[in-house]
């Protein structure tokens, strides 16, 4: 393990408990990763002593799962979880134990999810602690539950995402008992809370392996009780011109394989842009899936809200579906069609998501080029100019304001970013004629109305 600042805190950690009489020993993911070779991102302690104890031992804590047994320690910026060693008794929701008994560290790493999850690592004496096979399990790059895997999917049902997450992260196969239980077991993920399930989801779309874990949440029965609408994608052939690839799905996996260290929007982006050709798909003059980035953005929507996704977060990813066809237009744009385009929120996302629609499919990257060349060439100034005039300009003028308001100022700037008005005064002229043809007269008829 490389010394980095979080594993000398970590150390810290476990020194102290130790000075105090009490074992303590790194364990689950940051083990796993050293042992894979991987920097660990965190690290997590499990020990014999107590919650109270732990709390007395370290100036800044906060229990985070008293009756769990679970202090989170704060040293120099970095966080710890710092658990008591337990077993987990009685499951009856399929998600928590029903209590938790203090045990030991062998009973500890029973109560795990899978072998590679479940060693510890003792860094005062540079030794690993394994009950559980899992150095032998990573070695031969295999995904294998604790115990009997029926039983421990039954136990708790949110390990059936976990067993997803970690297989396709790590590209690791899944022993066949272990694959076995998951796919008898599936339809039980419809107990676990949405928001638990939005966050495996999540973490299977940017932490590596997406494309693997989307494939095997639907081959595995998972994916039909979360999104059905994915299901659909497999088998909806397209054309073989645009694309050559294959079935929508064929093309959409690819592309979730091709991004790199994407955020949560724009994955759920990549994953959804093409989720309105299933119900779209039609044969006309070759296969046609009108309006399908509209009928997806209504679809992605009603997604993100059973995924209980934020309303910030759902804006961004729908917008991302219904817009993602519009590169096709970029350089049949007017220039003031074409700087709203480019500069609307999150562009680079869009632009992203178009780049891997590209790659996935066609190939052909002139659109994704020329977008990137004209934001080089026109800059910010250009492309969000200084409004000439405002809201209080037309009150100014005798306007009551009202709707048309928005569409006068609208047609306003768009002759500015074309460039065909500069000033202060041609704006206020521009106005005019703008609510002269909209048959709203000028001042004077509407300064006598009111
Ligand atoms: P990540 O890299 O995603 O953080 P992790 O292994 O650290 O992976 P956590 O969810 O942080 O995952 O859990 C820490 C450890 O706790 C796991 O390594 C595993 O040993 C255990 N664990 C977590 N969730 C479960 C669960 N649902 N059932 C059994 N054991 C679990
Ligand atoms: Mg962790």
């Amino acid at each position: 393990m490389q010394e980095t600042p979080a594993l000398k805190g970590a150390l810290q950690v476990v020194r102290a408990l130790r000075e105090h009489g009490f074992r303590a020993l790194f364990a689950g993911g940051c083990v796993r990763d050293a042992v894979m070779g991987l920097q660990p991102r965190d690290y997590d302690i499990a020990t014999d002593a107590g919650p109270d104890e732990v709390v007395r031992l370290f100036p800044k804590t906060c229990e985070v799962g008293a009756q769990f047994g679970v202090v989170r320690v704060r040293l120099d910026g970095h966080d710890y979880e710092v658990a008591r060693f337990r077993r987990d008794a009685g499951y009856t929701d399929g998600r928590r134990p029903d209590q938790v008994i203090f045990s030991d560290e062998r009973e500890d790493a029973f109560r795990r999810d899978f072998t590679l999850n479940g060693m510890f690592y003792d860094p005062v004496e540079g030794r690993l602690i394994d009950h559980v096979g899992g150095q032998e399990d990573v070695r031969r790059r295999i995904l294998r539950a604790i115990g009997d895997p029926e039983r421990r999917f039954s136990e708790d049902h949110l390990r059936l995402m976990r067993a997803v997450r970690f297989a396709a992260r790590y590209h690791y196969a899944v022993e066949d008992a272990t694959l076995a239980a998951v796919r008898r077991l599936s339809h039980e993920i419809v107990t676990v809370s949405r928001e638990r399930i939005r966050d495996e989801v999540l973490k299977i779309l940017t932490e590596g392996g997406a494309p693997l874990g989307i494939r095997m949440l639907i081959d595995l029965g998972l994916m039909q009780h979360l999104m059905p609408e994915a299901c659909a994608l497999a088998g909806v052939p397209q054309p073989k011109a645009f694309h050559p690839e294959g079935d929508v799905l064929t093309h959409t996996l690819i592309m979730l394989g091709m991004m790199r260290d994407p955020t949560p929007t724009l994955a759920m982006g990549v994953l959804l842009h093409d989720i309105g050709k299933p119900p779209t798909y039609e044969v006309a003059d070759r296969i046609r899936f009108n309006n399908h980035p509209k009928v997806g953005e209504g679809m992605t929507r009603d997604i993100c809200a059973r995924l209980r996704l934020s309303s910030e977060e759902t804006e961004r990813i729908a917008v991302l579906v219904r817009e993602h066809l519009q590169f096709m237009h970029v350089r049949d744009m007017r220039p003031s069609t074409l700087k709203r385009f480019l500069r609307q929120a999150h562009f680079s996302e869009h632009l992203e998501l178009h780049r891997l629609d590209c790659l996935a499919s066609h190939g052909d990257l002139s659109s994704w080029t020329f977008c990137r060349e004209t934001l080089e060439q026109i800059g910010p100034e250009e492309i969000r100019p200084a409004l000439l005039i405002n809201g209080d300009d037309l009150v100014a003028l005798g306007y009551r304001p009202g709707p048309p308001f928005r569409r006068v100022l609208t047609a306003v700037e768009d002759a500015q970013l074309e460039g065909r008005i500069g000033s202060r005064e041609e704006a206020l002229a521009l106005a005019q004629e703008e609510f002269e043809k909209l048959g709203l007269g000028h001042d004077r008829d509407v300064k006598r109305i009111s």
